[in-house]
């Protein structure tokens, strides 16, 4: 059996597992790299992957750091199934269509600057019609479920409470007459959040690979994050601000929502507009009210009373271009919820460009920024950014609230961790920066007496009898 890792290894995006034991060749998630170029290099199928020759992929969740190179995939020949949970499918769905809209845009704007200057035109990565490739091999499969790869590969999906329909792996095989079971966390949710089921526990295990976004701090609490979030909406509708939200589509949109909902219904700020400045994320939204009984049961409850739909009574979607330009003429207070999540494309790009100069503006970080990313030079307090290709001065206030993060913190990833370490499994990290992935080592050394392994780009490990024997 063996593991090589095509992504993900030493950072946080990219996520590619190629799994090979016996007759059998599968994937665990074959996603984007992001925070630089969407035309990246490293976002290709290596040719030794062996696209044609794979048995099927096993999706995590619809997030396109775990989904994005599925077309090239498609377009290398991989013409097997894609598992994947329904809620997975869908928000997959969505979250391929839009990079393939956002790709051909920003391929479209590149490409007038070159011919200007008398440069060849770029190809987009991939386009819609790669996207719908990817469509047709979805299968979809349920938690807790049984199914076979080649009478060889045993898997099984479980909750990871990251975002709706995400999951972590199990894959359990014959290796030299025993059976070995390894545990693929995928992206791991908080336990004990609003909105999300907790990860399930998963017990004894042969490796597992595990992710580590944040294996080097805990988040604040939840109720501290929520204080604070206050606390930012009561001052930017007392200086009368446009408060700019850069969201992911997924998840976290709707934990916003979420909390703004219970803020206005407690009687904590007077209800403000929302403005949810984001096709992608309005139609994540509603696939989170059509799969309601995949989320935390309370949800369920506050949806089918129709409170929920009253404490947002001010809330606007804004689907087209020109719902999104007129909110550049409205005046605070106001929220505008805009993708990307990381300020490196869309919607928010522009209300940045916009607002960020003025001190009448709030910027609320409520996720994960990755190096090189803009809004990680706003996180990290740059004076002025550049814009599509303008400078501007950051006259903003920017606000980070770490706790509204749909991953685990370090405390929950050694929780979800525990019930497996008595098995004494092999750890693999990935899905991390190196400061949280050595972080991370030392914390699960320290605690379970196992020593992880981090691999690097394209790092094979033979999981044999001896690798097993000596962990
Ligand atoms: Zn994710």
């Amino acid at each position: 059996m063996k593991l090589t890792l095509y992504g993900a290894a030493n950072e946080v995006t990219g996520s590619c597992n190629l799994l090979e034991h016996g007759r059998s060749r599968i994937l665990v998630d074959c996603g984007m790299f992001q925070g630089r170029d969407h035309l990246d290099r490293k976002n290709n199928i290596p040719p030794h992957l062996g696209a044609k020759t794979l048995d099927a992929v096993l999706l995590t969740h619809g997030h396109l750091d775990h989904c994005g190179r599925l077309p090239l995939l498609m377009r290398s020949g991989f013409r097997g199934p894609i598992y994947a949970t329904k809620g997975t499918i869908e928000i997959a769905k969505i979250i391929l269509a839009d990079a393939a809209n956002i790709q051909e845009n920003e391929v479209g704007r590149l490409n007038r600057k070159r011919a200007r200057a008398g440069l060849r035109g770029l190809k987009p990565l991939f386009n819609m019609h790669d996207v719908e490739q990817v469509f047709s091999h979805f299968h979809p499969v349920e938690l807790g479920a049984d199914f076979s790869i080649k009478d060889e590969l045993n898997v099984r999906y479980y909750e990871a409470g990251h975002i709706l329909g995400s999951a972590s792996i199990t894959v359990t095989a014959n290796v030299n007459g025993t059976q070995k079971k390894l545990v693929f966390s995928g992206d791991l949710g908080q336990f004990d959040v609003p909105l999300m089921r907790d990860p399930a526990v998963i017990n004894n295990a042969d490796a597992v690979i595990m992710e580590s976004t944040y294996g080097d701090r805990d988040h604040r609490t939840v109720s501290d994050t929520v204080s604070e979030f206050e606390s930012i909406i009561k001052e930017a509708i007392r200086t009368r601000s446009k408060i700019l939200i850069p969201s992911f589509a997924v998840g976290r949109t709707q934990s916003i929502l979420y909390h703004l909902a219970e803020m206005f219904r407690n009687g904590i700020v007077e209800p403000i507009p929302i403005y949810l400045d984001s096709p992608m994320a309005i139609a994540a939204t509603k696939i989170y009210l059509d799969f309601a009984e995949l989320m935390d049961p309370e949800i369920s409850e506050l949806l089918s009373s129709g409170q929920l739909r009253k404490d947002l009574s001010t809330l606007q979607l804004c689907e087209t271009a020109e719902q999104s330009q007129a909110l550049n003429a409205i005046d605070g207070p106001c929220i505008i919820i805009a993708g990307a999540g990381m300020c490196n494309a869309g919607r928010i790009v522009h209300h940045l460009k916009h607002n960020l100069w003025k001190q009448n503006c709030y910027v609320i970080i409520v996720g994960y920024q990755a190096k090189g990313s803009l809004g990680r030079l706003l996180v990290e307090g740059a004076k002025k950014v550049k814009i599509m290709g303008d400078t501007i001065s950051v006259g903003a206030r920017i606000a980070s609230l770490g706790g509204f993060s749909a991953h685990a913190g370090q405390s929950d990833l050694l929780r979800w961790l525990a019930p497996m370490a008595d098995s004494k499994p092999l750890v693999i990290l990935n899905h991390g920066e190196s400061h949280a992935l050595n972080l991370l080592s030392e914390k699960i050394r320290e605690k379970f007496a196992l020593h992880p392994d981090v691999p690097r780009m394209a790092d094979s490990l033979v999981l044999d009898e001896k690798a097993f024997a000596n962990r």
